[in-house]
């Protein structure tokens, strides 16, 4: 959808919910997860901001009483698509209840520039207009068809190309009287629905380089889940870069919730093992079991309650329903996949709203092709695999990689030790 609003006088946003609406005895935690994820985007955006509730509704003000700015718009309108549990945004008009004259002053006053980027936008066939008016307020003197009839008779007239279309119409006036006060908007910026963040559970997501694993993150923080991230690594296979780049991307989905953890362990001693002692075809498939072993260990730690993957029906060699039974064979904890069913193009176009395709896109190898196979097994025999796999001996190697186990910091790529995980017991 193109913009051609204006940026016009703003002293408002108004934000509707989306489905949590609707969830009766959670709503307060509800809110409160979505009061907290707007605040962390738009106290960066405004500098501050103060939050009004209604039902249903959350009205923000910049913290010092003054118009939005152009440059505040513009980000309102990059930024809301991505955030989860927002219907709609709104900048506009707040005014006192039942102030009939302060709403006819700000329509005659802002329409005529509204009406002149329209016309425009919009080739003279398109040119349908509806004002909605939402009487929530019944002390308010007119009803809302009286109120949308005052007004069409004035627009109306002076804008004869106009036509009512009050279904679609492409230029919307939305009014809501409600008793706190009243609401003007000319514009909604769709939000990205689902559920706000830190709202659902909490999980450790299996962060790749790649581009569908930050997808997956985002897909479950936009339920509301929280999510800490684990990356595994080859150190010195694979470079440094390829951790400042996971950073990258969390600090990117860190965006959209509260901040989650980034872990990143070294998978190297198991990788030598593996290619020393198991079938060559194999490889790719003991080094998911013990991806998801580690993950799990990681997890229990942080009392997440899921293991996440990026993992995508068919996409790759690895990616069968067979092989993906193989590996989860090995993992204690339920495995969630959010993108199995997903079209790629329609992850990339996810991953390009929310800011992390062109992280993915930079070229770093991972750890998967270390020592990689010429040619791996795509429908691997469950039984093959553990008689393969008992021939390591895993607890050892498992610890070892636990040992070099790093928390990174997303802000200065700092590893810090996470002996912490020594202790721990391992899932086999
Ligand atoms: P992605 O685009 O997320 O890398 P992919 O299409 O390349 O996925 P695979 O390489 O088979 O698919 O990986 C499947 C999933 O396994 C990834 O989405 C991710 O969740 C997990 N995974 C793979 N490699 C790593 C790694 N080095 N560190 C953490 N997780 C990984
Ligand atoms: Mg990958």
């Amino acid at each position: 959808m193109s913009i051609w609003q204006p940026i016009l006088p703003y002293n408002a946003v108004c934000c509707r919910y989306s489905e949590i609406g609707t969830k009766g005895r959670n709503r307060g935690d509800f809110v409160r997860h979505l009061n907290e994820g707007l605040k962390r985007r738009l106290d960066a955006i405004f500098g501050g901001v103060r939050f009004e509730e209604e039902r249903g509704r959350v009205y923000m003000y910049p913290s010092q009483e003054r118009l939005l700015t152009a440059e505040e718009v513009e980000a309102l309108r990059r930024e809301i698509p991505a955030l989860p549990g927002i219907a709609s945004v709104s900048p506009g008009w707040r005014c006192g209840r039942n102030d009939l004259a302060a709403v006819e002053d700000y329509i005659r006053k802002t329409f005529p520039v509204v009406y002149e980027a329209f016309a425009k936008a919009f080739p003279l066939e398109q040119r349908t207009y509806a004002m909605r008016v939402n009487r929530i307020d019944k002390n308010f003197p007119l009803r809302s068809q009286e109120m949308e009839m005052r007004f069409a008779d004035w627009i109306l007239s002076e804008h004869r190309d106009l036509k009512l279309d009050l279904k679609a119409p492409k230029l919307r006036i939305g009014v809501d009287l409600r008793p706190d006060g009243i609401f003007i908007d000319y514009e909604r910026i769709q939000g990205a629905g689902g559920l706000p963040a830190g709202s659902g559970g909490r999980a450790l997501a299996l962060l790749s380089g790649g581009i569908d694993s930050p997808v997956a993150c985002y897909e479950m923080i936009r339920r509301g889940t929280y999510v800490d991230f684990v990356t595994f690594h080859s150190s010195p296979y694979t470079p440094e870069a390829g951790l400042t780049k996971i950073c990258d991307l969390a600090r990117v989905l860190n965006g959209f919730q509260k901040r989650g953890r980034v872990v990143a362990v070294n998978l190297l001693p198991l990788q030598k093992a593996i290619r020393d002692t198991c079938e060559e075809k194999f490889r790719t498939i003991h080094y998911r079991r013990n991806m998801m072993r580690l993950a799990s260990v990681v997890a229990e730690f942080f009392e997440d309650e899921a293991l996440v993957t990026g993992d995508n029906l068919g996409q790759v060699a690895s990616q069968t329903l067979t092989n993906m039974r193989v590996i989860e064979d090995a993992c204690p904890m339920m495995i969630l996949r959010p993108l199995l069913v997903y079209d790629k193009l329609g992850i990339i176009d996810v991953a390009q709203k929310i800011g992390t395709f062109d992280i993915s896109q930079i070229q770093v190898p991972d750890s998967c092709t270390v020592f990689a196979p010429v040619g791996p097994s795509t429908h691997a025999n469950l039984g093959a695999v553990r008689a393969d796999e008992a021939k390591l001996d895993l607890a050892p190697l498992l610890k070892q990689c636990l040992e070099q186990t790093t928390i990174m910091s997303t802000l200065n790529y700092a590893a810090h030790s996470f002996t912490e995980l020594l202790e721990a017991p391992l899932p086999m």
